[in-house]
């Protein structure tokens, strides 16, 4: 099959990855080089965990994309996937936690509910007086995100794939693309410097773009987000401290990995911010992240903020992915929707999305296009979802 995939970030690049190394013919595009910041999969790391309440599909895509990473990891002898564990903090007992326990421990994943008392051994300090237990995930972990896209779409190359700069548009089944050396070389019937490309099937993989590209069909809203960075010194240091969600308070990071600093986000969601916006100066969400600090990590109070980061969340209503066929266009496929919480599930999704273009198992029905109802939140209970 000749597949043309849209969008390097981590659903494009993964797919790419798994059909080039499946054998198949791929072109992949992208706006800018792999791992650039513009785009949602640019951060320097992104946390990989099973818990997704009571979801099983979700929960088994996780895991299966942690073997999946291992195997990139295998091919490009890189460390891309840091387990550093996961500390879910649950104020109820009737929880996203206890939800999660009970859909990991029956795909047999491994998860301890911790008393507050022992998950405090975990923190340089840990304010507990909120909690009713905390759900440890001791294989959870962080993505090196960044770098995890370069590695795809490298290894999508060294399998025999092609990766074409250039911005893109949908014409019928197929794609224009300009700005790039190689649609410069090719003007053919186009315009010059625009080059057409069609395949069996091509698949638009653009985060925040999509719905620029395909409007109501993709109804993403595309929001500011914030990620913090605290200088918490030596005790703070990834792995040795594990990675953390308040899942009700809507605010999650890790200890400091790779001397980034202790990142801490509220996920909440921001602002509109459109796609081809430059990114702002973070900065907003400072106050309420320190007062949350203060209150979970007593000994955070007051430590200095090294970084700010903006970026892009592109979120479907119902925090579900977005994975199907056009409806018109028999060769084209739409995939994105990562709101939130798509990282991880990169290779996951990859392999599924593959099965369906070669006429294999057809993707979950609510992956499909169009308007959906809010729904709750697979990422944190921050958007206000019930
Ligand atoms: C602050 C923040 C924290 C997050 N934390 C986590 C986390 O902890 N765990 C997790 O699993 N997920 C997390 N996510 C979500 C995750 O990062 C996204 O779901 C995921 O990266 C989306 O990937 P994507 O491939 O769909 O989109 P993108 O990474 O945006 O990739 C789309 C690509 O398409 C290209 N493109 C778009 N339009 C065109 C065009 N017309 N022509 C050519 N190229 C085009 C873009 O340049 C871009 O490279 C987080 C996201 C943010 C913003």
């Amino acid at each position: 099959m000749q597949i043309v995939i849209i969008g390097a970030g981590t659903f494009g690049a993964s797919l790419a990855w798994t059909l080039a190394r499946a054998g198949e013919d791929v072109v992949l595009v992208d706006q800018f080089e792999p791992g650039d910041r513009r785009a949602t999969s640019g951060g320097e790391s992104r946390l990989i965990r099973c818990s997704h309440g009571g979801d099983a599909l979700y929960t088994a895509s996780a895991r299966r994309a942690r073997a999946l990473w291992r195997e990139l990891e295998a091919e490009c002898g890189e460390e891309l996937m840091v387990e550093i564990g996961m500390a879910w903090f649950a104020q109820r007992e009737d929880g996203w936690e206890a939800e999660s326990e009970r859909a990991m421990s029956a795909q047999g994943i491994p998860c301890e509910r911790l008393d507050p008392a022992d998950a405090a051994k975990l923190f340089p300090s840990l304010g507990t007086d909120d909690l009713e237990f905390v759900l440890y995930e001791p294989e959870a972990g962080v993505v090196r995100a960044q770098r995890a896209v370069q590695a795809l779409a490298r290894q999508a190359v060294a399998h025999g794939a092609r990766l074409v700069r250039g911005r893109a548009l949908p014409d019928g089944d197929a794609a224009v693309i300009t700005g790039s050396a190689a649609a410069a070389a090719s003007c053919g019937a186009m315009g010059a410097g625009e080059q057409r490309l069609e395949g069996d099937a091509i698949v638009w993989a653009c985060g925040p773009w999509l719905n620029g590209l395909f409007g109501e069909l993709v109804p993403l809203s595309v929001t500011r987000q914030e990620l913090l960075f605290f200088d918490g010194g030596p005790a703070w240091r990834s792995p040795g401290v594990p990675g953390w969600v308040d899942y009700d308070l809507a605010m999650y990071g890790t200890g400091d990995l790779d001397e980034l600093g202790v990142k801490a986000a509220l996920d909440r969601e921001g602002p509109p911010l459109e796609p081809d916006a430059d990114l702002p100066a973070a900065g907003a969400t400072e106050q309420e992240v320190r007062a949350y600090l203060a209150r979970r990590f007593p000994g955070l109070a007051g430590a200095p903020l090294k970084e700010g980061r903006c970026c892009r969340y592109e979120l479907s209503a119902d925090s579900n992915f977005i994975a199907a066929r056009h409806p018109e266009l028999d060769r084209t496929w739409i995939l994105g929707g990562g709101s939130g919480h798509g990282f991880k599930h990169g290779p996951a999704l990859a392999e599924r999305v593959s099965d369906a273009l070669r006429g294999g198992k057809p993707l979950p029905e609510r992956f499909g296009l169009g308007a959906r109802a809010v729904g709750r939140s697979f990422r944190t209970a921050g958007s206000g979802a019930p």
